[in-house]
């Protein structure tokens, strides 16, 4: 399996090079050169599988050669291993069609673990016997990437990570997951910002080919392949059991970077009969915009209750507009240009009308967050997380007579105030968090410059020799 770039311009890369590169040198992003097909009959299989074993089936062709197969089911026995849940994502049935799909069963409790827990060991395991040197991770995280991929890489061999959160805008449990988690290849940095100033401090870093090379700069962001491969495995696990492939199933998914519904976009393009994919919003509503009619253009970010999805750039959707309108990097280079320079773009028709087909959105306020909420107190006893009540409220919203899924992407005790608020009851950290307020915390403040930024790693990272 070869990687090339949405931009065109970077060179092609197997899925080893992809993961250890994370952003292409051109700026853009690898998706892979074609989307591998599963026949109904392979699907079908799927049906008796434990999800390690779903896991292997479905990212074995897009690993390639970089592992064999063997390989691959060691480091997912060991990724899933950590999960306290032995279906590792379960469903929960919340009426007669709705369904929940409890990704947060990981050390950090939140579906990010699912990807990171595997990419950290994709990470030690190719560099072993590397020689050019030590991995130099950046990231920025809206709260809970953060965590994740510390929780991940924390004491690994041969890897430093450097991990940038908007000062104020985490929650206590997000900001103290990342912050008391003491090692000595750890460092977070609170950017006087917000996150997508983080992340463009991120991109910039990674764009200046200097600073990048010298330090072997590496992402952990779901702008990394190997994040979104991992996430097309619940899809599958998901769907399989309540029955596709003889029945398509829909999904709702609460969006900030357009990861995890990209990766149900590729579950789709394998052959998974997904019915819908809803690409539920807050009001920071660039995404709902651009589907429902086609104008690309960031706002400024109004806080919410549900910070991972307070986001106006949402880099995975460079990977949908590519993979709609024909896989032309050097068109699409020339449209995120367009859109980094004005801060909008409009999509092409293909792109639009591509889009159409499999998403659609539904941005969810305030309001509409907390009563579903309550719906799912008072239907099925479940305290949800906010981010997962608004793709609820989104799912809720599309009447489609097939079983639909909502993506529970946190523990609702990562946001104990909100649940708080809408349902009356204050969620309990389980026991697998430990200590968490009691531990001291570490992290440096910088402004949101190039130069505080970069000269703050340049300290503290191991150059390449
Ligand atoms: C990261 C995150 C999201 C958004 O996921 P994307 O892949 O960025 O669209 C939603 N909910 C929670 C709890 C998250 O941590």
């Amino acid at each position: 399996m070869r990687y090339i770039s949405t931009r065109g311009a970077a060179p092609t890369l197997d899925f080893r090079g992809a993961t250890l590169a994370g952003l292409a040198s051109d700026g853009g992003l690898y998706v892979p050169e074609t989307w591998p097909a599963l026949s109904r009959d392979e699907i079908a299989g799927f049906a008796g599988l434990s999800y390690v074993d779903t896991a292997v089936a479905v990212m074995a062709p897009f690993v390639g050669d970089s592992l064999s197969r063997d390989e691959l089911r060691d480091l997912c026995e060991q990724a899933y291993g950590r999960f306290s849940h032995a279906a590792v994502t379960p469903l929960k049935q919340l009426d007669h069609d709705q369904w929940l799909l409890e990704l947060f069963h990981g050390p950090t409790l939140a579906f990010k673990d699912v990807a990171l827990q595997l990419l950290g060991l994709l990470f030690e395991r190719f560099l072993v016997g590397d020689t050019e040197g030590p991995l130099t991770i950046v990231g920025a995280t809206s709260g809970d990437t953060g965590s994740a991929a510390i929780d991940a890489v924390a004491g690994r061999a041969g890897i430093d990570i450097f991990m940038l959160h908007p000062a104020g805008r985490v929650s206590d449990v997000q900001r103290r997951q990342m912050t008391t988690m003491r090692a000595p290849n750890v460092r977070n940095i609170a950017i006087r910002g917000d996150f997508d100033t983080a992340q463009a401090l991120v991109k910039a870093m990674f764009n200046d080919a200097a600073f990048s090379g010298r330090f072997r700069l590496s992402a952990v962001n779901s702008i990394n392949w190997a994040r979104l491969m991992a996430q097309v495995v619940y899809y599958f696990y998901a769907a399989v059991r309540l029955g596709a492939p003889d029945r398509p199933i829909a999904f709702s998914v609460p969006t900030g970077n357009f990861g995890d519904v990209f990766a149900g976009y590729v579950a789709a393009k394998m052959g998974l009969p997904i019915a819908k994919l809803v690409v539920a919003t807050n009001v920071n509503d660039i995404l709902a915009r651009a589907l429902s009619s086609g104008d690309y253009s960031s706002r400024t970010v109004i806080p919410t209750a549900t910070p991972s999805m307070d986001i106006q750039v949402s880099s995975n959707f460079e990977r949908l507009l590519f993979d709609l309108g024909g896989r032309d990097g050097v068109a699409l280079a020339a449209q995120m240009q367009g859109f980094e320079s004005s801060k909008a773009m409009r999509l092409t028709n293909a792109q639009h009308e591509g889009a159409a087909g499999l998403l659609t959105s539904a941005t969810i306020d305030a309001d509409g967050m907390a009563l579903a909420m309550r719906w799912a107190h008072e239907a099925a006893d479940e305290v949800i997380d906010p981010h997962t009540a608004v793709a609820l409220a989104a799912a809720r919203r599309q009447p489609f007579g097939v079983p639909m899924v909502t993506l529970a992407t946190a523990h609702p005790a990562k946001f104990p105030d909100a649940v708080e608020r809408a349902t009356g009851i204050s969620p309990v950290l389980p026991s697998r968090v430990g200590d968490l307020f009691e531990r001291e915390e570490a992290f440096d403040t910088l402004d949101a410059t190039f130069g505080a930024v970069t000269s703050y790693i340049a300290e503290r990272a191991t150059a390449r020799s």
